[in-house]
């Protein structure tokens, strides 16, 4: 049996791993975040990922997947290295390759025999080849020509259904340059051949380019429903009955049809800059994929404005903001809308009581860490008005109730289920104001106004 070490065991790298492991693979996941390795070691997820824990600990009992921070054993014990490691955008939008490039490095250092290194991560065209040349540069540092190759394998799994995309994904697209690499991955996923998956052969560049395709491609659904949904604020239109009618037609599919506070996440924002910036690279304009990303930076802007006008002036304005990563199921708040928005809310003058199920505490650990906050808890003795004058500007609420409390305004960020059930009586009793901000279309208008709101949404007529 092939085999395999994922190196990298983030969202991508750990659902990779743990569904393979499912496969009936024997997996090594490594990390170079030995907290993260000895959390894993000891049975505690690191992420927030539906079904993954159980998975998890399932196939450590069976000694399917074993987790590492000691690259050297990882590539002695395997055939197959997968490459799982962040892409994050560099200063000018392109992608940042140095934890791939290192990753690739390393390799190079350990393996003493023929491997096959499989990209995951989201990376720039070219980037294949790349690593080809470091660790043909690296073997040969050590006086060695060993024999590997090179294939592009990209994610499609989405946080918050990723067990579940990973093992009913709608394709697996494999790039490769020869027909050995290809039959050991296509082998990796029999089991996903086996329930009729499709699978898509392609040389490396192109399937490093159908990943960014995709991905602005969906940013672009999104960026364009929520440039309609503008405009039927504006003329009073309704934008569900618009993308209910548009995604009827077969050439253009319901999905990702909704308008919310623009796109976030650690994928569509960083992969449209990446594409702007490959074109650029290339000589190539890439016009739409450029207006989608300023597109989406103004649908941030104009939640914050819908508030502004609504409440005249955002200055001693307590807002009660619900969600804070960048979709419901995950607590990733890389690139999450809610975080610009709150931060454009304080400079406004406004003081934000946050409350997310899951995201508190990446929250707290990276976006909001230099803003002066409270925890709630701590502030209960003291009045709301307090909060709205005094030093804090973000205050972490027990839950949903406690950041309604006293607040002028309620705003909803995330669509998570238990924000579409809330008491509206029991909110509207505790608030200090009475306006309603559902960027994410989970009420009907009539539903919330009854309560004294004054509710608005995107793109549907006010009640
Ligand atoms: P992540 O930040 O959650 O995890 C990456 C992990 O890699 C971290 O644990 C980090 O410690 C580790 N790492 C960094 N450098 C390393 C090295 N040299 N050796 C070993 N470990 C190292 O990232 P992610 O969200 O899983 O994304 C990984 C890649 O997959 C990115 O390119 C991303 O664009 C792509 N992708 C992500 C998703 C998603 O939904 N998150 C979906 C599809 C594709």
């Amino acid at each position: 049996m092939v085999s395999i070490s994922i190196i990298g065991t983030g969202y991508v790298g750990l659902v990779t791993g743990t569904c393979l492991s499912e496969f009936g693979l024997n997996i090594i996941c490594m990390d170079t975040d030995a907290q993260k390795i000895c959390d894993l070691e000891q049975g505690k997820v690191p992420i927030y990922e539906p079904g993954l824990s159980a998975l998890l600990i399932k196939n450590v009992s069976f000694g399917r997947l074993r987790f590492t921070t000691d690259i050297a054993s990882a590539v002695a014990a395997s055939q197959v290295i997968f490459l799982a490691v962040p892409t994050p955008p560099g200063e000018d939008g392109s992608a940042d390759l140095r934890h791939v490039l290192a990753a690739a490095d390393s390799i190079a250092q350990h393996m003493a025999d023929y491997k096959v290194i499989v990209n995951k991560s989201t990376v720039p065209i070219g980037t294949g080849r790349k690593v080809k040349e470091i660790v043909r540069a690296g073997l040969e540092r050590r006086g060695l020509s060993l024999d590997f190759d090179v294939v592009s394998n990209p994610e499609f799994l989405r946080e918050g259904s990723g067990i579940r995309d990973f093992m009913h994904p709608d394709r697996i697209l494999i790039g490769t340059d020869n027909e050995k690499s290809r039959a050991i991955i296509r082998d990796i996923y029999n089991v996903l051949y086996l329930i009729d998956t499709p699978f898509i052969f392609t040389s490396i560049e192109t399937a490093e380019l159908v990943k960014y395709a995709s991905n602005a491609f969906l940013a672009t659904k999104i960026a364009f429903i929520n440039e309609i949904a503008g405009l039927c604020d504006a003329v009073k239109a309704d934008v569900r009955d618009i993308a209910k009618a548009m995604g009827m037609d077969g050439r253009i599919g319901k999905f990702f049809l909704h308008p919310g506070p623009g796109f976030g996440g650690s994928c569509l924002p960083k992969d449209t800059k990446a594409l702007v910036n490959i074109g650029q690279e290339h000589g190539v304009r890439m016009s739409i994929v450029d207006s989608v990303v300023k597109a989406n930076d103004f649908q941030r802007r104009r939640m914050v404005n819908k508030i502004e006008t609504s409440l005249t002036d955002l200055k001693g304005k307590v807002i009660a903001v619900l969600g804070l990563a960048f979709k419901q199921g995950t607590d990733d708040v890389r690139d999450s809308s809610s975080i610009p928005i709150v931060l454009e809310l304080i400079e406004k003058g406004s003081r934000v009581k946050v409350f997310d199920p899951q995201a508190m505490e990446n929250a707290k650990k990276l976006p909001f860490a230099d803003i002066a906050s409270v925890e709630s808890g701590r502030y209960n003795d003291v009045v709301q008005d307090d909060f709205a004058a005094g030093p804090f500007k973000i205050m972490y609420c027990a839950d949903e109730y406690d950041a309604a409390n006293g607040a002028d305004a309620v705003v909803i960020l995330t669509e998570w289920n238990q924000f579409r059930h809330l008491d509206l009586a029991r909110v509207a009793r505790s608030m200090r104001g009475k306006r309603f901000f559902d960027f994410r279309n989970i009420y009907e208008p009539a539903d919330v106004s009854k309560f004294g709101f004054d509710y608005e949404s995107i793109g549907r007529p006010r009640p």
